[in-house]
């Protein structure tokens, strides 16, 4: 089955799969590609990864399960970022945890890419977190560079700020397609401070990570006195009213929450389960009141709006 184009600038599916947790899937290759299979029955073609998710190696794993059916590449759109150094066993140059946008880095990190992902182009590179080091113009220039080269179709950026965003954009000529943070119940801040709105604006996609706060949604209890987790807890408690009445699983009234956003809010998966991405999908059907948004936004802000 062929993806649903997003309605924005964006050409990904509806919902994208993460590939941060993968190296703790405990799957062999051809599990893997299963998955990934699976995962583009479902209509799911987009797969985001970064350069250092899982110590440096689930760029591998997902490219050593595409070696198993190459032909699959033509039917999905992969994404990585770059720009973190993390000091980890399987990078003995790295020295220090820090950020690195200097030309150099992003174009062997995108070489390390292609590698590790077993394929010749990047659909979408993302530079990972803004760095107070940033040369704009630099980056601009070697993005043009590796566009040049067929290195990589689309350019983005994650967790940036609107006016961090803006001074990229205003040295390159590519259009960034893509700002990816961190939205969810549980992560409004984004919401509120003018990211979403100039993402709107701009017809840019903005992409959700942790749309279900990373599994917390569901693991925290009233005994672990996790900070935070008051308010984990009353969000909580109203999914969980709405989907018993709906007739459907909390995690998909949470997708459908993000979904019902107009900026075209794109959800990045992280579960390694086939069956709860197949619930989320199920979610771009489940058209949530504006009652109920509001009930899940006042439960997370912990007061009626003004
Ligand atoms: P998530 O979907 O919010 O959380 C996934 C976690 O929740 C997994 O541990 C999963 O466990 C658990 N989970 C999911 N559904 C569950 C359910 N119904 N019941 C109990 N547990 C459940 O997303 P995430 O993994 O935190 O992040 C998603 C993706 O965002 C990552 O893979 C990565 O691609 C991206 N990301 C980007 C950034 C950035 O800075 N740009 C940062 C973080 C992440 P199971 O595997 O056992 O189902």
């Amino acid at each position: 089955m062929r993806h649903q184009y997003h309605p924005l600038g964006f050409e990904g599916s509806r919902i994208a799969q993460g590939f941060w947790r993968c190296a703790e899937w405990n799957m062999s290759p051809a599990e893997r590609l299963a998955f990934i299979e699976a995962s583009l029955a479902l209509g799911v073609t987009t797969f985001d990864h970064a350069d250092i998710y899982g110590d440096y190696l689930c760029e591998g794993l997902f490219g050593e399960a595409l070696a198993l059916k190459p032909a699959l590449r033509d039917n999905m759109e992969i994404i990585t970022k770059c720009g973190i150094l993390l000091p980890s066993g399987n990078r003995p140059d790295v020295g220090f945890h820090r950020y690195d946008y200097r030309s150099q880095h992003i174009i062997d990190s995108v070489d390390a890419s292609l590698a590790a992902l077993q394929c010749e182009y990047i659909d979408t590179l993302l530079l990972h977190r803004p760095s107070p080091l940033m040369d704009a113009d630099e980056v601009a220039q070697t993005l043009d560079h590796l566009f040049t080269l067929g290195k990589v179709k689309h350019f983005g950026v994650s967790n940036f700020t609107a006016s961090q965003f803006d001074l990229l954009q205003s040295r390159l000529d590519a259009p960034l397609v893509v700002n990816q943070l961190e939205l969810s119940p549980i992560a409004l801040q984004h919401f509120e401070d003018g990211t979403l709105d100039h993402a709107q604006q701009h017809a840019v996609t903005p992409m959700a990570w942790s749309p279900l706060a990373g599994g917390a949604l569901f693991s925290a209890s009233d005994h672990q006195g996790v900070e935070g987790n008051e308010k984990i807890l009353r969000v909580r408690c109203v999914l969980q009213e709405i989907a018993t009445r709906r007739e459907v699983s909390i995690d998909k009234v949470v997708i459908a929450w993000l979904l019902r956003h107009p900026s075209g809010i794109c959800p990045v998966m992280g579960s390694g389960k086939i069956e709860r991405l197949e619930r989320v999908v199920s979610a771009t059907k489940l058209v949530l009141s504006d009652d109920d948004w509001f009930r899940i936004w006042t439960a997370s802000q912990g007061h009626s709006v003004p």
